[in-house]
């Protein structure tokens, strides 16, 4: 720990070895009655051929030795429920702990995907009770919660959107996306079979409007946009956008993964957006990284409803709730069953306890949060824009760079001060970005000590560029090779010759 940086808590991590360190002969975790029938090997079970060598020499370890491993081990993560995890577009807010035990709940963890319609009503509410609250949140018309993930939420959108354009019999190649998108965007178009277009930002950071009105054109299928954009800033135009684009007959997705900036305040639906996506695992309390769980609902205009993933979950005029399989015109299932439930579940006791007043609270805080970061430290690290920040602000590290310190460094140096660090080198449009979302779960004292310890990184790094060059220095381990991490990951331990 190093006590002489002012403001610094450097998180604690306790020392572990490999779980083979601790293993013994005959060490076991637990207590088996004896056998009541002959005792036979593996190979004898099932034959050698099924039989893993490498499941030879697996760790023999007591009850407490396994507890003690894991524990210390999860001392290495960094998480929420340790302190500020201000990354920028991820929205890694605090998720009320209810929640999870609402998602955990005997019916709600338990229920079977298979089971009829009739004994599992309670279920299909929540998920219909669930697309209608997103619908009134976002102003669409109808909601599928089946897509897993932001991601696919946009595939789902881009595959809608050309089953709408095949049936008006118009073949269209483009999707506009503008040069700040997050990287999934293109990803989703090239796999929908488009061919991504892009759209340079102006002065502001915004799309501009002339490079849209002279790039929207019948070859146009949909501008794909997020709004707040992936700088932190509202685009303003938006109504005049989705003009332009839908005068040439195109559509408009928005990625909705910056709705915390919007819940409760503004709809997009009455900014003249056909379908969009939302993040449950961003905005709607359920705990992202890791891998997941994901959930990537898509919520549409009227006109595309008939194309919704199938089956579309209705309610019938005797109030009961069913599966409705009947859609023709759908893009079909894009997922097992309906989606991600427990996710449902979480998002829906989220809207309930809040409340839209709540929910319109949660919105005003994270805007007031990341306003206040943005003062804090524009005298330090230069502003990419120059624009009021919805969700996040953005910082190039111009001025450090001058010194030799990019923003990865910077955020290496943050480590040391106990902060997770912020989104670095995205969006791409910024050079050596800092991205900051420090979301509505900071307090002001915790804004206070972040923006005390980046003010005493760009300190630093005016008297000695070398501390943040060389950082972390408080960590169990120091700079790691990320790019050969990257490149070449080692996911599993094996035994190698030397410690057999
Ligand atoms: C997170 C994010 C996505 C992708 O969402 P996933 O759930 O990670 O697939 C898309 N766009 C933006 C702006 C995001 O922040």
């Amino acid at each position: 720990m190093n006590e002489a940086i002012p403001g610094a808590r450097p998180h604690v991590t306790l020392d572990e070895e490999l779980i083979f360190d601790r293993s013994g002969p005959g060490k076991t975790g637990a207590e088996l009655p004896p056998l009541d029938v002959p005792a036979i090997s593996a190979v004898e079970a099932v034959g050698g051929d099924y039989v893993r060598p490498e499941i030879e020499g697996f760790p023999e370890v007591s009850e407490l030795e396994v507890i003690r491993h894991f524990t210390r081990l999860s001392t290495w993560n960094y998480g929420i429920d340790t302190g500020l995890y201000p990354l920028g577009s991820c929205t890694m807010k605090y998720n009320p702990r209810i929640n999870e035990v609402v998602a955990r709940m005997e019916g709600m963890a338990t229920d079977h995907p298979y089971a009829p319609e009739p004994l599992v009503q309670g279920c299909l509410r929540i998920l219909g009770e669930t697309a209608r609250c997103l619908k009134e949140i976002t102003g669409m018309d109808a909601v599928s919660l089946q897509p897993a993930a932001g991601a696919q939420g946009e595939l789902t959108g881009l595959l809608m959107i050309r089953a709408a354009l095949d049936d008006r019999g118009e073949r269209r190649g483009t999707v506009l996306i503008p040069d700040s998108a997050h990287g999934t965007n293109p990803a989703s178009v090239t796999f929908a079979g488009y061919h991504v277009r892009n759209l340079k930002s102006n002065a502001r950071g915004c799309i501009d409007l002339a490079a849209l009105e002279s790039a929207a054109n019948e070859e146009v299928a949909a501008l794909m946009l997020t709004n707040p954009n992936t700088l932190g800033i509202f685009e303003e135009q938006i109504e005049e956008i989705c003009r332009i684009v839908h005068a040439k007959g195109g559509l408009v997705y928005m990625d909705g993964a910056n709705m915390n900036a919007l819940v409760g305040v503004a709809r997009p639906g009455e900014f003249g957006v056909d379908v969009m996506h939302l993040n449950l695992h961003k905005t709607f309390s359920t705990p992202h990284g890791g891998g997941g769980p994901g959930s990537g609902p898509v919520a549409v205009k009227a006109a595309l409803e008939p194309y919704l993933p199938a089956p579309v979950i209705e309610q019938a005029i005797d109030g009961s709730w069913k599966l409705n399989y009947n859609c023709p015109k759908s893009v079909g299932r894009v997922r097992a069953f309906y989606g991600n439930f427990g996710m449902a579940v979480r998002a829906l006791a989220y809207i309930l306890a809040y409340g839209p007043e709540g929910l319109r609270q949660a919105t005003e805080d994270a805007v007031l949060n990341a306003n206040y970061l943005l003062h804090g430290l524009k005298q330090a690290y230069e502003l990419a824009y120059d624009a009021p920040a919805m969700h996040e602000c953005v910082f190039s590290d111009r001025r450090q760079a001058a010194r030799g310190v990019r923003t990865g460094d910077i955020a290496k140096r943050l480590i040391d001060y106990g902060f997770h660090p912020y989104t670095v080198s995205f969006p791409l449009v910024v050079q050596g970005a800092l991205m900051i979302e420090p979301t509505e779960s900071a307090s002001k004292e915790e804004l206070d000590r972040f923006v005390e310890a980046m003010l005493a990184i760009a300190r630093e790094v005016e008297d000695d560029p070398n501390v943040a060059l060389t950082a972390p220095h408080t960590t169990r381990v120091r700079r790691l090779d990320e790019v050969t991490a990257a490149r070449k990951p080692v996911l599993r331990w094996q035994p190698t010759a030397e410690t057999e």
